[in-house]
């Protein structure tokens, strides 16, 4: 069984390789967890670390390509104009580069939400509870 860090590197127990992985590499089984070696196909149990932190381990994309104010204003309009012909959505969300835009859709309003250099964690909805963010 190998502890995993947030660096989310172990060491195969067959073959020896160091294996770099992220969430979607584990696989749950009851309360355990294991990942495959991609070098020799040797599965083992690793005791992961569910708990996460900002910024730690969000994507940011503060560094991703400029999206100019034309395109930021289309995606609102467009945002927008898809919650209105469809009024069961609560929310649209265009992103790309270092932007993202994302129109909800209130009870008696819109509101929209510009957010150039934004952060992202994706979680598995298979692991953890995600009451244990630091
Ligand atoms: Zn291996």
């Amino acid at each position: 069984m190998r502890i995993v860090n947030r660096d989310r590197i172990v060491t195969c127990d067959n073959c020896g390789k160091m294996i770099e992985f992220d969430q979607f590499d584990i696989i749950n089984r009851g309360n355990k967890n294991y990942i495959t070696c991609l070098n020799c196909k040797h599965k083992f149990e690793v005791l992961y670390d569910q708990t996460h932190v900002y910024p730690d381990d969000f994507c940011s994309f503060k560094t991703g390509v400029n999206i100019d104010n034309k395109t930021i204003n289309e995606w609102i309009k467009d945002g927008l104009n898809i919650l209105k012909r469809n009024s069961d959505d609560t929310y649209h969300l265009n992103a790309s580069g270092d932007t993202v835009v994302t129109c909800y859709s209130m009870d008696d309003c819109y509101m929209v939400h510009v957010s150039k250099g934004y952060s992202e964690l994706i979680l598995d909805k298979d692991i953890g509870d995600y009451n244990d963010f630091e």
